[in-house]
């Protein structure tokens, strides 16, 4: 399921997509730490409970896991990975007698990628077919098991442990992704298997072991630890301003296409160095040039609506609710700036903005991130 569990190999499953599609990121990534994040640690207690749940379903000991992550919704994505296994377990019963399941297994896949292995969340094995299972929670990105690199490598790992015991001809690779209702099956045969790992994955683990090939910018980028500084990743979005030098002077439908095609790259890209950029700013206190950190702009509040009220009607002022107490401006206009400040003016509080990176043209005054305690904006 994750990349927790590779995490001791460079050339892990979980990154294989990307480093065959950028064999030097495999190295360029590893000057930079690998961070957990919330969601990281989300998916590894649902991946703990679900693992639980599946042991005791086949009366295997087991510990329930204590997280804070546990939730109702996980419970019920975590029986629903359940609920899939099982059935594939009795689906292959019926076929194979002798079937061996192995949860949490981890497979090791490196005859082909210098000190490869992950974990697989379920293996099945009988005669004919090898099922190799993974549970993603994750719910941002939908996940194909179609030529899945990472699925490919478990594959490759999982065949290797039951090829002398088994008459394997053909692979299953399930993506099991309940919370966005993924379930993915791809199959392919043995020798389709070894053809990929023999022509494509063994070139791209040996240039990626050495840290050679062509850097190459792409949607995998994301999950790179690279992305915010690597030249390559920023040359490739940058080809877009080759538009500013275009002639005639307007842009042409076939180079509007193709800029539309490129713009939801060129965004997450740009949002990624404007987080990065922002965050050493201010917990570093980095100086970017042509910049500067500002309060970002927060709305008024009223501090307690039913003092408002009261303070409000004293004055005179009745017409004050639509169907709740009307809004700080609609007030302000309706007792004038003056008025308003004198009757309501200690009941309106004005949040702290957050800090946010902006140009030195903006009129907000700069403000120093050492000064106060504040979190980046977005
Ligand atoms: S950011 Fe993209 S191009 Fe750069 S090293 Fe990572 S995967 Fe390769």
């Amino acid at each position: 399921m994750s990349g927790s569990h590779n995490s001791h190999s460079i050339y892990s499953a979980s990154g294989a997509h990307r480093w065959m599609a950028c064999p030097p990121s495999a190295h360029l990534e590893q000057q930079f730490p690998n961070e957990t994040s919330v969601f990281a640690e989300e998916g590894t207690a649902a991946h703990d409970l679900a693992e639980h749940k599946l042991r005791k379903a086949l009366k295997l000991r087991s510990r329930k896991p204590v997280s804070k992550f546990h939730s109702d919704e996980m419970d019920e994505y975590t029986d629903a990975y359940v609920e899939y296994c099982l059935s594939l377990i009795e689906q292959e019963k019926e076929q194979c007698k002798d079937i061996q399941v192995l949860i949490e297994q981890k497979l090791d896949f490196s005859d082909f990628v210098k000190d490869g292995f992950g974990t697989g969340d379920l293996v099945v094995v009988g005669d004919g077919t090898l099922h190799v299972v993974d549970f993603k929670y994750g719910k941002g990105v939908v996940v194909s098991a179609e030529r899945n690199p990472q699925m490919m490598l478990y594959a490759l790992g999982a065949l290797s442990l039951f090829e002398m015991l088994y008459q394997i001809d053909r692979i299953s690779m399930v993506i099991v992704q309940p919370r966005v209702d993924n379930f993915s099956t791809y199959e392919m045969s043995v020798d389709e298997l070894l053809d990929w790992a023999e022509g494509e994955l063994k070139p791209k683990a040996l240039l990626a072991s050495k840290g050679e090939g062509e850097f190459c910018a792409g949607d995998h980028c994301r999950f790179c630890r690279a992305k915010n500084q690597c030249r390559a990743r920023a040359v490739k979005n940058l080809e877009l301003l080759k538009y500013e030098f275009a002639d005639p002077s307007l842009l042409s439908d076939d180079e509007i296409a193709e800029i539309i095609g490129v713009a939801d790259e060129l965004s997450k890209w740009a949002s990624d160095i404007y987080t990065y950029a922002s965050a050493l700013a201010i917990n570093e206190g980095r100086q970017w040039d042509g910049f500067k950190l500002v309060e970002s702009r927060t709305r008024r509040k009223y501090s307690d609506e039913k003092a408002v009220a009261e303070a409000a009607k004293e004055a005179g002022y009745s017409d004050i609710f639509n169907e709740s107490l009307i809004s700080i401006t609609e007030m302000e206009k309706l007792m004038g700036k003056k008025k308003f400040k004198e009757i309501l003016g200690a009941f309106v509080d004005k949040p702290k903005g957050k800090l946010t990176l902006v140009s030195e043209a903006d009129k907000r005054k700069a403000v120093d991130p050492v000064a106060a305690e504040f979190q980046v904006e977005g």
